[in-house]
C-alpha cells in the first residue's frame, strides 16, 4: 500500500492514523499467520505452520537462499518434509518447482501449509534451537507466500518451555503473537527465546532493552548498559537524529569460538568469546558501535542495489565498501566522542589497518567496488587469499578515513563524513529512497564540500591505485612511517567462515610446514592440541621462531595426520602513525576535529 496521495498534510496524517489503527484492530486472518512449534530441542527440529488466508488458489511459497550474511546458504537444505491442507482438512498438492520454491493447488479458500526444519547454526547470523535456548533469524525459518510477501504476517510460538520468554523488536499481540507489517520486516526482528537476563534503560527520548544469553560470571550488566549508554549517546547526537522509539540489544558470550554482530532496523544481535566482556570491553564496544550505526548505514541508509532483496539469488552492490567499511569509520567517531577510544588507540588501530590493506598483494588488484560485488566468494578459502582479494571491511574504513580527510581539506574544514552521513540521512532514508551505490556517496561527499572529488572515487573506489596516505594525513599534521619487523612465521595460512570448520588457504612453498606434509585444503583439528577457535589468528601470533608446531589435520579425502614443524620467521613491513616534525596551529585545528568526528567550528563563528 502506497501512501503517496495528493493529499494535504493534515489530510496526510489522519490518512496515516486511521491506516494504522486498522492496522492493529484488524483481525489477523487477512495476515499469513505463522506457528512455530519447539517440539523437538534436542533434535533441534521446528514445526512450522503457515495460515494462508484466502486468495487465488495456486499460491507458491519460496524459502529465502540467504539471509544476514551475503552468502547464498541454501536454508531449504534443512527442510525434512513439506505438505499442506485446506481449511477444512483436505490435503492439497504440493510441488516443488525448485530447491527452495513450493507450489500449492486447491488454496483459494485459505490453506494450512506445514513444514518440519532442521535447525542448528548458532551466532548472529544463524538460527539455532536446542535444549538451552532458541535464536532464530526468521528468514532461515520461515517461507513465504510469493505473491503476499508485502502483506502482514503475524508469528506465534508454541510449545515453548515453561521458563523460557520471547525477546523480539517485533510488535507483540495478545495471546503471545507478534506482527510485522511485511515480511522484510517479520525477517528483520531476530528471535531469542529462553532463559535470559534483561535490563533497559532511556536515553535521549529514545528506549533500549538489552538481552543477554551467558553465564552470570561472565559479565557485569551495569557495565554493559555503562557502555550503551555512551555509545548511543553518541551516535544520535553525531547523526542528530534518533529514527525509532525502542531499541533492543542481543548478545550471546559463548565460552567458545564466536565472534561478530548482525545489523536490523530496530535491534543487533551480537556474538563474542566469554573472556572479552570483561578481558577485552573495547571489542564489545567496537563491535556494539558499529552494529548500533547501521540502523542508519545499510538500514536506513541503503544502497538501492540492494533493494528490494532478492531471497532467490545474490543481491549485487558494489557499496559495500561504505555500508560496512565506513560504518566501522563512524563507529571510530562514536568510540571517540564516547570516550570508549583515545587518539593513540585511534591511530594504532589505523596504522594496524593501513598494514592490512598494504600487505595484501590484491590491493593492486582488486578494487573496493569490486571486493563489493565479490562478498558472495567470501565463504571460499581460496577467494580470501592475499593473493585474490582485499577486505570491503578495511579498505571500505581507510577509505572512510581518507574521504573524511578529503571533505575536510576540499571544504577548507567546513565539513568531514559526519556532515557527508547526515546528508544521506536526509536526502535518502528521511525521504523513503534508496543510494544510487557509490555515485550517491560521492553526490553526498561532493555537495558537502562544495568540491568535484571525482579522483577520489575513480583513483581508491573504482580504482586500485596505491593511496598516498600521507597526502591524507598532513592536514592533520600526521604522517604514517613504515619499519620493518621480524615476525614468526609458521608457514601457512589458515581461515575459518563463521561457524565452519577451519581450513588450510594457503601454504608457503618451500617452507616447513610444506615439508611437513601440510596441504591446502585441509581441516585444521586442533592447533597444539587445542581446537581451533576464531581466537586461533591471535594465538598464532603468540608463536616465536623456533617453537614447534603439532597440527591435527584432515585431508580433502578424509585421513587424519599429526604434524609437526618449526616455526620459522620473516620481515614484514610495518606501520606506525606519528606526529610531523612540525605541527602548525592550523594542522592542530583540523586533528582536533577529527577527533571528535566534527566539521570545524566556521570562522564567523569564531569572530562572534
Ligand atoms: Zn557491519
Amino acid at each position: 500500500m502506497r501512501l503517496s496521495v495528493a493529499t494535504g498534510g493534515l489530510a496526510r496524517q489522519t490518512l496515516r492514523f486511521v491506516l494504522l489503527l486498522w492496522m492493529a484492530l484488524a483481525p489477523s486472518y487477512a495476515a499469513t499467520n505463522y506457528t512455530i512449534s519447539l517440539a523437538s530441542p534436542e533434535q533441534h527440529l521446528v514445526e512450522v505452520q503457515i495460515i494462508l488466508p484466502e486468495g487465488s488458489a495456486q499460491r507458491e511459497l519460496q524459502l529465502p537462499v540467504w539471509n544476514a550474511l551475503y552468502q547464498v546458504r541454501d536454508f531449504a537444505q534443512y527442510i525434512n518434509w513439506v505438505r499442506a491442507k485446506d481449511r477444512a482438512g483436505h490435503a492439497l498438492a504440493v510441488r516443488e518447482l525448485d530447491k527452495s520454491r513450493w507450489q500449492i493447488t486447491g488454496a483459494g479458500g485459505g490453506a494450512v501449509v506445514e513444514y518440519q526444519i532442521f535447525l542448528d547454526s548458532p551466532g548472529p547470523f544463524g538460527a539455532q534451537f536446542n535444549s538451552h535456548h532458541a535464536f532464530f533469524n526468521l528468514a532461515q525459518v520461515l517461507m513465504y507466500p510469493v505473491d503476499a510477501r508485502s502483506e502482514p504476517m503475524v508469528v506465534r510460538f508454541s510449545e515453548v518451555p515453561e521458563e523460557w520468554r520471547v525477546a523480539t523488536p517485533l510488535a507483540a499481540m495478545p495471546e503471545g503473537r507478534f506482527s510485522a507489517h511485511n515480511y522484510d520486516r517479520l525477517v528483520d526482528s531476530p528471535v531469542e527465546i529462553g532463559d535470559f537476563k534483561e535490563s533497559d534503560f532511556d536515553e535521549g527520548g529514545g528506549h533500549y532493552r538489552v538481552i543477554v544469553d551467558a553465564e552470570a560470571a561472565d559479565y557485569d550488566m551495569e557495565k554493559i548498559a555503562a557502555m550503551l549508554h555512551k555509545i548511543v549517546a553518541a551516535a544520535t547526537s553525531w547523526m542528530d537524529d534518533r529514527p525509532f522509539e525502542s531499541y533492543m540489544f542481543l548478545y550471546h558470550f559463548p565460552r567458545g569460538p564466536a565472534g561478530g554482530g548482525m545489523e536490523h532496523s530496530y535491534s543487533t544481535a551480537i556474538a563474542v568469546n566469554a573472556n572479552v566482556p570483561s578481558q577485552a570491553p573495547e571489542v564489545l564496544a567496537s563491535v556494539t558501535a558499529h552494529e548500533f550505526f547501521h540502523l542508519w548505514n545499510v538500514k536506513r541508509i541503503r544502497p538501492q542495489a540492494l533493494e528490494p532483496v532478492d531471497y532467490t539469488r545474490e543481491n549485487y552492490t558494489r557499496a559495500l565498501w561504505f555500508s560496512e567499511g565506513c560504518t566501522s569509520t563512524a563507529a571510530d567517531f562514536i568510540r571517540l566522542r564516547a570516550g570508549l577510544l583515545d587518539e593513540r588507540h585511534f591511530e594504532q588501530e589505523l596504522a594496524s589497518g593501513i598494514g592490512e590493506l598494504e600487505r595484501r598483494p590484491a590491493h593492486l588488484t582488486q578494487s573496493a567496488e569490486e571486493s563489493s560485488l565479490d562478498a558472495w566468494l567470501e565463504g571460499d578459502a581460496y577467494y580470501r587469499r592475499r593473493e585474490r582479494s582485499i577486505s570491503y571491511y578495511n579498505k571500505g574504513e581507510l577509505l572512510g578515513i581518507t574521504l573524511d580527510l578529503a571533505v575536510r581539506e576540499a571544504s577548507h574544514g567546513q565539513a568531514s563524513l559526519r556532515e557527508v552521513f547526515q546528508s544521506m540521512n536526509q536526502n535518502y532514508a528521511k525521504k523513503g529512497r534508496f543510494f544510487p551505490d557509490s555515485d550517491g556517496v560521492r553526490e553526498a561527499a561532493e555537495a558537502v564540500s562544495h568540491a568535484d572529488l571525482g579522483w577520489f572515487f575513480s583513483k581508491y573506489v573504482a580504482g586500485t591505485e596505491e593511496i598516498p596516505w600521507n597526502d591524507f594525513l598532513r592536514g592533520l599534521g600526521l604522517r604514517l612511517v613504515e619499519g620493518t619487523t621480524k615476525i614468526a612465521d609458521a608457514g601457512f595460512v589458515a581461515a575459518r567462515n563463521f561457524d565452519g570448520p577451519m581450513t588450510v588457504a594457503a601454504v608457503t612453498a618451500g617452507g616447513e610446514a610444506e615439508r611437513a606434509g601440510l596441504q591446502t585444503g585441509d581441516t585444521i583439528l586442533e592447533i597444539n592440541g587445542k581446537a581451533p577457535g576464531q581466537e586461533s589468528s591471535q594465538d598464532m601470533a603468540r608463536f616465536t621462531a623456533d617453537d614447534t608446531i603439532t597440527v591435527k589435520v584432515r585431508g580433502r579425502r578424509g585421513g587424519d595426520r599429526e604434524l609437526k614443524w618449526k616455526v620459522g620467521s620473516r620481515e614484514e613491513t610495518s606501520y606506525a602513525i606519528e606526529n610531523m616534525e612540525n605541527v602548525a596551529a592550523e594542522q592542530q585545528a583540523r586533528r582536533a576535529a577529527w577527533l571528535k568526528g566534527e566539521a570545524q567550528v566556521p570562522q564567523e563563528a569564531h569572530a562572534r
